[in-house]
């Protein structure tokens, strides 16, 4: 059993919700699929905590945007990066804060794991393109070149925070609406959205991830204690207010 998380954007008490949820189960083994920081109050606990339980992380985009100009950001996004960097920047222990830097800047793009590719945008693109639910029907051609170029049967995604699964058909799927729900059977071709820890996007305000077993692939949501990382947004003065209205709306 391998737990997939994704999008973890600063947010300790959901990231640790997570990994308490993934240890009751007894999973050993956790993939990360990038953006640990950004948006939210605690860059430095996560990277530790990710630093800590998983046994790959692959690069996102908000991870990139600490160390350079941001790219295609929107103003709260911007702020909150540079935000991130000073954070970082202004750990006192010089051990501890060259760990965290190196850490951050020497993110893989792509893990392959046994049967499986882990990217946290997309295959073509993994660390800035979007692949939404729409572009089943808006942009099917930019699905299936993902799909071309997919070597894998099964490809575990994040970027957009809004769990589900697409198929080559093209077709997507929220988790509640698979077969059985928040279950998705392997053996077809897939591209897995996990969703994100810290801040998803899909109305639902829990932490979002997944497991993946032998023949399955499960959904899982987390309850944490959001007030508590609302309060903390809304007291660094950098981190808009509006990153805590949406944490709890779930957009
Ligand atoms: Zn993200």
């Amino acid at each position: 059993m391998i737990a997939i998380i994704s999008d973890i954007h600063s947010n300790l008490e959901a990231l640790q919700a997570v990994l308490d949820d993934i240890e009751k189960r007894g999973i050993q083994r956790i993939v990360c699929l990038g953006d640990i920081v950004g948006y939210g109050p605690n860059p430095r606990e996560c990277l530790d905590l990710i630093m800590e339980r998983c046994e790959a992380c692959v690069c996102g985009n908000h991870d990139v945007a600490v160390f350079y100009e941001p790219y295609s950001f929107n103003l709260g996004a911007e702020r909150a990066a540079f935000w991130t960097r000073t954070c970082l920047e202004e750990e006192p222990n010089k051990e501890v804060r060259d760990r965290r830097w190196q850490f951050l800047g020497s993110r893989p793009v792509k893990y392959r794991g046994e049967g499986f590719l882990c990217v946290h945008g997309s295959p073509r693109k993994p660390i800035n393109e979007y692949i939404f639910a729409d572009d089943v029907f808006s942009n099917p051609n930019k699905l299936m070149d993902n799909f071309r170029r997919l070597e894998e049967m099964t490809c575990f995604v994040g970027h957009t925070h809004v769990p589900g699964v697409l198929l080559d058909d093209p077709y997507f799927d929220p988790p509640d609406e698979l077969g059985e729900p928040d279950v998705f059977e392997l053996g077809e071709r897939a591209i897995i959205n996990v969703g994100s820890v810290g801040q998803p996007r899909d109305r639902d305000w829990r932490a979002s991830y997944v497991v993946l077993k032998e023949d399955r692939v499960e959904f899982k949501r987390v309850k944490y204690d959001i007030e508590k990382t609302v309060k903390k947004i809304r007291s660094i003065g950098d981190l808009d207010d509006f990153l805590a209205e949406r944490l709890k709306e779930g957009r």
